[in-house]
């Protein structure tokens, strides 16, 4: 029997306000534990906690980019379940009423884009952190001391909910890489899945192809890398297939991916898991704005990815791959853009940045926005080409230069001297000098064996150090050679 995998992912993403939800505590990450609390996000008795209106207006931003419908009423609720990390023993979170219900994902599918519904968006706030330390001989695997971070305790996140209408692994990984581009784009979070700033709960079911009814879902917690959920997402579904097989039940319950083994392993079942007893917060009022707000924000927006992809596709005639690689990342996109607008072509400036620029980034894991170089840069460097004064090949060269110093084009070919030979005569001598050296090659040649025009090509390149200019070159040697 054929099985078909149901996916439905539960993302969340932190907010990027400077103050938590409902206290002006700093949200910097990587501080000294507990010095960016106050009786507000630790959960002191007798006070009260103030919302932000940014991390409103965030989710706001996020439900009009990803086509939401965005409620003007809505309200927070106590979830209630106790934890170390949660001091008043409750999370604040949105139950009932829900900031934004509704909306898509657009994902990659074949030939055209597939779309993934979502089921809601909602405000609430982070947990704190628990960190165990040391060992003890009591019990294998547990800690002598625990330590409780509440740093991270109140800062607003958004929760993102899908349908389950993910199939594949790969889809659930291209589903979370564009709604990382996206709340990138329109700047509500950083996205930054090592620092846990986006990380996502991935629940899988698995049904005989053709079966409507969804099966029984396994739920796996907490994975803050792409290929992690997709490693994760291939071996459950690959195991819960095993079980059907076999011939068993599969349990519902909470699975943890553990990296080391490559497998999934059971964290609780769901028969010991909770009924969190969800009820309107009395300490908060709900959240009542104008429908007019929205349209504010919607008209501030920025031009989302696949609209500026379908630009670059349409206005420049630039391919699919190099749009969608070159609109992955606002500021790639905008340098781009800008190169554009100061005059360079868009087929040759999508190139150079696809290419050596992108690999140049890469190895220093930087942003394009980091880079010494800038757009105007790279379009003095193109006319360079244009004009003639450096070859194709001197370029890489210069723009390397370009990379390290962030000098401009025009001093680095000065300084290195790296001027393009255009002069006839000393090219047409340096040629006089390689035929005569190579009197073998030029008879092969003139019995027909034409691969070798390649090989004169390139002993001029090396004597000039690939300087010069291989339109002339070219027709000297055809001229010399008889062709
Ligand atoms: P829970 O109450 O267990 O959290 P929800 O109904 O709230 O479950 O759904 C949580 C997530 O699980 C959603 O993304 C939803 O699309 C997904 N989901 C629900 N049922 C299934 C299923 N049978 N198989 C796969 N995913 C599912
Ligand atoms: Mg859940
Ligand atoms: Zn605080």
């Amino acid at each position: 029997m054929q099985y078909e995998a149901v996916i439905g992912l539960e993302i969340h993403a932190q907010l990027l306000t400077d103050t938590k939800i409902f206290c002006g505590c700093s949200t910097e990450f990587g501080s000294e534990p507990n010095t960016q609390t106050c009786p507000v996000c630790t959960g002191m008795p007798g006070v009260l906690p103030v919302m932000n209106r940014k991390a409103v207006e965030y989710v706001v931003r996020t439900g009009i980019a990803l086509n939401c419908e965005i409620s003007s009423h809505s309200r927070f609720a106590r979830k209630n379940y106790f934890y170390p990390d949660l001091p008043k023993g409750y999370q604040i979170s949105q139950f009932e009423l829900p900031l934004c219900e509704g909306g898509y994902v657009e994902i990659p599918g074949n030939g055209s884009n597939r779309r993934i519904s979502l089921t809601r968006i909602h405000l609430e706030e982070d947990a704190g952190k628990n960190i165990h330390v040391g060992t003890t001989r009591f019990r294998e695997g547990s800690a002598s001391d625990s330590f409780v971070d509440l740093n991270r305790a109140g800062v607003p996140l958004m929760e993102i909910v899908s349908e389950p209408e993910i199939r594949t692994a790969k889809q659930a990984t291209d589903f979370m890489k564009k709604l990382r581009t996206i709340v990138r784009y329109i700047n509500v979070s950083d996205g930054n899945m090592e620092q846990g700033s986006l990380r996502c709960d991935a629940n899988v079911s698995v049904r005989p192809e053709g079966m409507k009814e969804l099966g029984v879902k396994t739920e796996i917690k907490n994975m803050n890398s792409f290929r992690f959920i997709e490693k994760a997402l291939e071996y459950e579904i690959k195991r819960q297939v095993k079980v059907l097989q076999e011939g068993g039940r599969v349990v519902q319950e909470t699975r943890l991916w553990n990296t080391e083994k490559g497998i999934t392993e059971s964290m609780r079942s769901k028969e010991e898991a909770h009924d969190y007893r969800y009820f309107p917060d009395p300490d908060l009022v709900p959240i009542e704005f104008d429908t007019s707000w929205i349209d504010e924000i919607r008209t501030h927006m920025t031009e989302l990815p696949d609209v500026k992809k379908k630009r670059f596709m349409n206005e420049w005639d630039i391919s699919e791959q190099d749009a969608e690689l070159l609109a992955s990342e606002r500021s790639t996109a905008e340098w781009f853009e800008e190169t554009v607008k100061l005059g360079a072509d868009p087929k040759a400036a999508c190139n150079w940045i696809k290419g050596d620029f992108m690999k140049l980034l890469h190895e220093d894991n930087i942003q394009i926005s980091e880079s010494r170089i800038k757009p105007l840069n790279l379009v003095e460097m193109l006319g360079l080409i244009d004009k003639g004064t450096i070859s194709g090949k001197i370029a890489k060269t210069v723009f390397e230069e370009m990379y390290k110093t962030g000098k401009k084009a025009g001093i680095i070919v000065e300084e290195k001297g790296l001027l393009q030979m255009s002069d006839e005569s000393g090219i047409e001598s340096i040629i006089d000098d390689i035929l005569a050296d190579n009197s073998d090659a030029v008879e092969k040649f003139k019995a027909g064996e034409n691969k070798l025009m390649g090989f004169f090509v390139g002993q001029v390149m090396k004597e000039t150090k690939g300087k010069a200019n291989p339109k002339i070159v070219n027709e000297i040697l055809r001229k010399k050679l008889g062709r």
